[in-house]
């Protein structure tokens, strides 16, 4: 039996632990496989691209677990009441291959890149920074909200979104979650006085959210909605006066806001800094830009921690996705016989693969 994180099973995962703190242990996994980063396969991401969106499959391994995800990302989505982006991803033992977990991704995928967003802020914003200013309030905004308040303790927002609906769906699911929010006019209003300034929004397009005149010293950028080629959302002379850290280069120079640099533009992977191997913020009035594109290890320690979390929690779920066989050689038999024989623990499973 496979095990298997369905969304309702996520939900009941999150809500049991309080998102915060589900946010802070997932930042710990993150950390932990950043810092043995060097112990990975790694490559950049298969990407399918067509008119409206794209389709990519993203794969790591440590050599003992394997894991994979398959992301879409479609801008227009929402417009016929679609999420913009939907994940899933498995979990697999490298000595035999078989999968072990099958889950959701699309609320994983929404915590992890918050997760990754908080952890990249934790050494490269300012100690003392408590204002963020979030640009673009659909499905990520509340997730990259409460990951920074868990890790970095940041509880003042300004926000904005040229849809007043997601700025009223936003406010409504964090009352109650101890923020103080300022709903702003534009983005230059929203990123006056911010120290932390993330960008979430979602086109198909060279978009400028960010324009030079809003780089001021100090400030830490994080930009997670420029994450494909002809996808971006930072000005190219606002990002040139920038410091620029990522998650893995040749991924990132392909779909991140560096597409706009020349190929051999300076930056700084991530997992060094974490692994003490390079420097982060220098001084007070260094201006960072963590530019997130996601990558296949924060998938891999999502899964990881999914599994660890799920198996603690009592509300383990299992599929039939592999077959069991007495007889391994003898596949076709379980056509013959109409029948798959129980796998050791399977009749206790059963039932509750059924609800899964
Ligand atoms: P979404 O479509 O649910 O929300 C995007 C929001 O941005 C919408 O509310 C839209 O009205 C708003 N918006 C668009 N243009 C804007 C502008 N110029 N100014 C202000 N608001 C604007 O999308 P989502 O799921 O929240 O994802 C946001 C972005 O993050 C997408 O581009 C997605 O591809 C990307 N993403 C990146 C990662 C990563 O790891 N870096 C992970 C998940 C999603």
């Amino acid at each position: 039996m496979v095990q298997f994180v369905g969304v309702h099973t996520i939900i009941d995962l999150v809500r049991t632990k309080g998102p915060e703190s589900f946010l802070s242990g997932l930042v710990t996994y993150i950390e932990q496989d950043f810092r043995r980063w060097e112990a990975f396969e790694k490559s950049a991401r298969l990407a399918s691209h067509s008119h409206d969106g794209v389709i990519e499959l993203m794969p790591t391994s440590d050599g003992e677990l394997y894991a994979f995800k398959y992301v879409n990302g479609h801008p227009n989505n929402t417009r016929d009441g679609l999420l913009t982006v939907t994940a899933f991803g498995v979990l697999a033992d490298v000595r035999t291959g078989y999968p072990l977990l099958l889950s959701e991704m699309t609320i994983a995928t929404a915590l992890r890149t918050a997760a990754t967003s908080a952890l990249a802020a934790k050494y490269l914003a300012r100690k003392d920074s408590r204002t963020m200013a979030l640009i673009g309030l659909g499905a990520q905004a509340e997730f990259q909200a409460l990951a920074f308040k868990a890790v970095l303790g940041v509880k003042n927002l300004r926000v904005y979104d040229v849809d007043p609906a997601a700025t009223r769906k936003f406010v409504a699911n964090l009352a109650g979650s101890g923020f103080m929010i300022v709903a702003a006019d534009s983005v230059a209003d929203a990123v006056r006085g911010a120290d932390i300034v993330t960008t979430a929004t979602a086109a198909k397009s060279r978009a400028a959210v960010i324009t030079p005149e809003m780089v001021v010293p100090g400030v830490h950028f994080n930009a997670i909605g420029g994450d494909c080629p002809g996808k971006t959302e930072i000005d190219s002379d606002a990002l040139r006066r920038m410091q620029v850290f990522v998650e893995f280069s040749p991924q990132t120079r392909i779909e991140g806001e560096i597409q706009q640099l020349d190929a051999d533009a300076p930056v700084t992977e991530l997992w060094r800094v974490i692994a003490g191997k390079a420097s982060g913020r220098v001084k007070p009035s260094d201006v960072t830009l963590f530019d997130s594109v996601g990558f296949a290890i924060e998938d891999y320690s999502t899964l990881r921690y999914l599994r660890d979390v799920m198996n603690a929690s009592g509300l383990e779920r299992t599929l039939d996705l592999v077959p069991h066989l007495d007889n391994p050689k003898d596949l076709f038999g379980l056509i013959a016989n109409g029948r798959s024989p129980a796998a050791p623990g399977d009749r206790d499973r059963i039932a509750l693969s059924r609800v899964a």
